[in-house]
C-alpha cells in the first residue's frame, strides 16, 4: 500500500476534483495529473465547461435604449390611465 499521489487511482482523484476546484487550489498542479493524461483531459473539459457557463450567464447591463423603451411604455400607461377614453 502507498499513499503516493502519483499512484492515486483516477476514481480517487476525480472524487477529490470538485473539492480541489471548490477550494480555489490549482487543480492542474495536482501530482496525479503529471502522470495521468486521462484526468488532465477531464480537467481541461471541466474548465471549458466552466468557462462556457460564465459566458452564457454574463451579468449584462441592459442597454440605455431598453430603459428608454420601458420608461416610455410606463409613461404611456400613466397617460392613458389619467385620461380615460370614455369621458362622460
Ligand atoms: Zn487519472
Amino acid at each position: 500500500m502507498t499513499h503516493d499521489p502519483h499512484k492515486m487511482s483516477c476514481a480517487a482523484f476525480q472524487a477529490l476534483l470538485p473539492e480541489l476546484i471548490g477550494s480555489g487550489a490549482d487543480a492542474a498542479a495536482h501530482p496525479h495529473l503529471q502522470s495521468c493524461e486521462l484526468c488532465r483531459a477531464l480537467l481541461a473539459d471541466l474548465e471549458i465547461i466552466a468557462e462556457a457557463a460564465r459566458q452564457l450567464l454574463p451579468i449584462v447591463e441592459p442597454p440605455d435604449e431598453l430603459w428608454e423603451q420601458i420608461e416610455s411604455a410606463i409613461r404611456k400607461d400613466e397617460i392613458s390611465a389619467a385620461q380615460p377614453e370614455h369621458l362622460s
